[in-house]
């Protein structure tokens, strides 16, 4: 009589061991099991990684060395509870919560519980997924927005002090002119009084002078910008703008599509240039807001020493009445628009000694592109 399992059962058990300790080592989420204790029973390869211990070090501890106070300090108070009551506060629900790594840093995390029984004796599994990443993006692209909307309400209103400023500069003039006619006329009139007259005249002339210089550099201001220019890859600066732009919910049901093939690097002012790409990606959806296939292409090439980017859409095209003046600023079609975003995208294009200027699509639709001087890179130097 035989007295052992077969030997094809063995190789079954040993096979579903290595099965199972292939997924412990392979999942990417960290898997950790604790007895309800809490005692840690089996710690995986990718909980290591997350939190800096080797499994011969939590084996056998209390689960709540891996979470920050005030949890830690918690955690067997509410794991006796679960037991008494089987109210469930986590386990089969899951949630955001904070670990604490063997070096005391504290990560972000997401825990799901789930509850088994071997042998009659509770087992509880906690898959632990890392959200440091994560959420680091997540505020990296809050930070861009902020950014964005900062530069965004500058850009207004140095378009708007450009355009006061050149209305100011027609009166300031003719003020100017009419003083000097005055102190021509009153050279004519009584010795002492027209000698005082002139005086004030010409002083009064001098100050009408002086606000035209203090607005002529307002001017020059609003038109220049005070800006940071940094060396960037095309395809990051158009990524990026584009995540900007989803985050914000713009693009519905629209078909994306990026043709950046080449990824030259160019030097700009990185949240002008996205609120420009910005700008066009937001005309482009607005053209497209009542057609049944919205698609939008960013593409973006180099010619020369230049680099194209160009944002194309399927819409009806450019409404006859704003062609002519669709960059001058104030020019809308729209019934909430303001006709600044064009404006404002040409001058700081133009800034950037580029040009942006807006064409018929080859199948319909407008195509707006803008030029960029491409960066000089080492390795341009190399070749030489
Ligand atoms: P706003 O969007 O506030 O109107 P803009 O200066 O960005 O200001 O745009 C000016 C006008 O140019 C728009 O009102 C619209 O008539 C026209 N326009 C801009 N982009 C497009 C586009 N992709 N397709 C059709 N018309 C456009």
């Amino acid at each position: 009589m035989p007295t052992s399992l077969p030997p094809s059962s063995l190789v079954t058990l040993r096979e579903q061991e290595a099965w199972l300790r292939c997924i412990l080592e392979t999942v990417p989420d960290a898997i950790i099991v604790i007895d309800r204790k809490a005692t840690i029973q089996s710690f995986s390869a990718a909980a290591e990684r997350q939190f800096g211990y080797r499994a011969d070090e939590v084996i056998g501890r209390n689960v709540s060395m891996l979470m920050p106070s005030p949890y830690r300090e918690e955690h067997d108070d509410y794991v006796d509870h679960y037991q008494k009551t089987n109210e469930r506060r986590i386990i089969g629900i899951g949630r955001e919560v904070f670990g604490q790594r063997k070096d005391g840093s504290i990560f972000p995390m997401y825990l799901a519980v789930g509850e088994g029984k071997l042998e009659g004796v509770s087992l509880y599994v906690g898959i632990i997924h890392d959200l440091t990443e994560q959420q680091a993006t997540e505020r990296r692209l809050r930070e861009l927005q902020d950014e964005l909307l900062q530069v965004s309400r500058m850009s207004g209103m140095g378009q708007m002090a450009s355009s006061l400023a050149h209305e100011l500069n027609q009166p300031l003039t003719a003020v100017s002119t009419l003083m000097q006619a005055a102190r021509r006329m009153l050279e004519q009139g009584d010795a002492s009084a027209i000698a005082r007259a002139r005086d004030a005249v010409e002083r009064a002339s001098q100050q009408v002078l002086r606000a035209g210089e203090i607005i002529r550099r307002l001017r020059e201001f609003a038109s220049r910008g005070d800006t940071e220019k940094t060396v960037l890859r095309v395809d990051t600066m158009i990524n990026e703008a584009i995540a900007l732009a989803r985050i914000s919910n713009k693009f519905g049901t629209t078909k994306v599509q990026l043709q950046l093939a080449d990824t030259p690097t160019v030097v700009v002012d990185k949240i002008q240039i996205q609120q420009v790409i910005l700008n066009l990606l937001r005309n482009g959806l607005e053209a497209m807001e009542n057609m049944a296939k919205p698609v939008l292409t960013v593409s973006a090439n180099v010619v020369n020493d230049m680099v194209e980017i160009a944002v194309a859409d399927v819409g009806p095209g450019i409404a006859p009445e704003v062609k002519e003046r669709l960059f001058q600023p104030f020019v809308t079609t729209k019934q909430h628009g303001m006709g600044v975003g064009l404006a404002i995208c040409r001058t700081i294009i133009e800034s950037h000694s580029g040009r942006l200027y807006a064409v018929e699509g080859p199948n319909g639709g407008t195509v707006f592109r803008f030029t960029l001087a491409r960066a000089i890179e080492e390795t341009d130097h190399d070749d030489a």
